[in-house]
């Protein structure tokens, strides 16, 4: 089985992936499935996806030599992937766009999505306003509460966010009451994931559209460094960003591929998001994968410094590469993130999100042990300014 031929027809990664969902929602997943398969080859869809990522959301964004910081640390060299760059400031946006205009094609007039720190809830806002679609995001009223900035965002941006009171009030309530919505709903209604999670065909459909990043960084790399990285770094909340860079990689079998998980305050204290690292197989949100739950089989709250990187579980796809051994899956703490986080702003002049400040930090570890003629190409997946204030509250300072 090789893995850039996967899923198979049925969504299967391995023994990962899948399709575990009511009844009521097979018409609508298969309907999915058709369309996308239609126009995944259909040269119209395929120019204004293309059109739509240069115009509006900027790209292709540039790869970025950390020249200060490779010389520092006096080993390989670093270079960024920009997708801080992008507009609405994250990898997100390439996924929400290639959704909504697939939406558009179904006819389907109504978008739901549901988000945790607010962030796929603000690229599905941004996208809905800019086609003129009806937008509700559903959001755990505890995350409501702590990401008040996101919520008002979305509102600017015309949507109507439906906080969720069940369970611990967070981003795992708000799955379970999309898919809810979108049971009652499925016949003109939309519902846009925001990662390489979900039943199939969510995983492949949300890579291919993420795949634009790596697919550019073929390209550039030998434009402008001369030749492809030996390693490929990419933080993992649910998987999009990673899978978005490797998928291009995973047939250039001497391109080392490394996922970076969130240990929160360390693998062993149970506070942490590190799904691959510390949790079991199990069904999440539609598909089997590795999940984080308890011996009652009830999901787990998780921890991270970084909210984006709070998922309970991570793509089906992931789970597959980790076992075939394709890709390396490693762990980076709350504090290992912050430091690189601090040093990333100071020594390059970049704000990095504290999601990508995870993958930073494992390519700081890495740098110094190899030599200066290696490179090791980081998915920049985001920018710093939403952090602000979570960074600024560990230091001790009230903004
Ligand atoms: C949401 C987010 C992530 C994590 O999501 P993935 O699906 O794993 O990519 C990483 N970085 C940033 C900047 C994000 O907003």
């Amino acid at each position: 089985m090789k893995a850039y031929s996967l899923p198979d027809d049925h969504g299967h990664f391995g023994r990962f992936g899948g399709s575990f969902v009511a009844e009521t929602l097979v018409h609508a997943l298969d309907e999915l499935r058709d369309a996308y398969e239609k126009y995944r080859r259909d040269p119209e869809f395929l120019n204004e996806y293309a059109y739509e990522l240069k115009h509006f959301v900027g790209r292709p964004s540039p790869v970025y030599h950390a020249r200060r910081w490779s010389e520092q640390l006096g080993g390989a060299q670093i270079w960024f992937k920009r997708e801080d760059l992008n507009h609405t400031g994250a990898h997100k946006i390439n996924n929400c766009i290639g959704q909504i205009l697939l939406a558009r094609r179904m006819g389907k007039p109504r978008i739901i999505a549901e988000t945790g720190a607010g962030q796929h809830g603000v690229a599905t806002a941004t996208v809905a306003a800019r086609y003129g679609l009806e937008c509700i995001v559903y959001m755990g009223s505890e995350d409501v509460r702590r990401q008040a900035s996101n919520v008002y965002r979305m509102k600017l941006l015309g949507t109507t966010v439906v906080p969720v009171d069940s369970g611990s009030r967070t981003l795992k309530d708000a799955l379970n009451e999309a898919m809810r919505d979108w049971v009652t709903n499925v016949e003109n209604t939309f519902y846009i994931i925001g990662t390489v999670a979900g039943p199939h065909p969510y995983p492949q459909m949300v890579r291919d559209f993420q795949a634009i990043i790596g697919t550019e960084c073929i390209e550039q790399m030998p434009v402008d460094a001369g030749r492809q990285p030996d390693y490929v770094v990419a933080s993992v909340g649910g998987g999009s960003n990673a899978m978005g860079i490797f998928h291009p990689y995973i047939d250039h079998a001497d391109v080392k591929l490394v996922g970076v998980e969130a240990a929160g305050e360390g693998l062993d204290t149970g506070r942490h998001a590190a799904s691959l690292n510390a949790g079991v197989v199990g069904v999440l949100h539609g598909n089997r994968t590795y999940v984080m739950q308890d011996e009652n089989g009830q999901i787990q709250e998780t921890h991270s410094i970084s909210a984006g990187l709070d998922y309970p579980g991570v793509g089906p796809e992931h789970a597959w590469l980790k076992e075939s051994g394709r890709a390396e899956y490693v762990g980076v703490t709350d504090q290992e993130a912050l430091a690189a986080f601090h040093a990333c702003c100071r020594t390059e002049g970049i704000m990095p999100a504290l999601e990508s400040s995870h993958a930073i930090a494992h390519a700081v570890r890495l740098a110094p042990t190899l030599p200066k003629d290696k490179i090791i190409l980081v998915n920049l997946s985001g920018r710093g300014d939403k952090d602000m204030h979570t960074v600024a509250e560990f230091s001790g300072i009230t903004l």
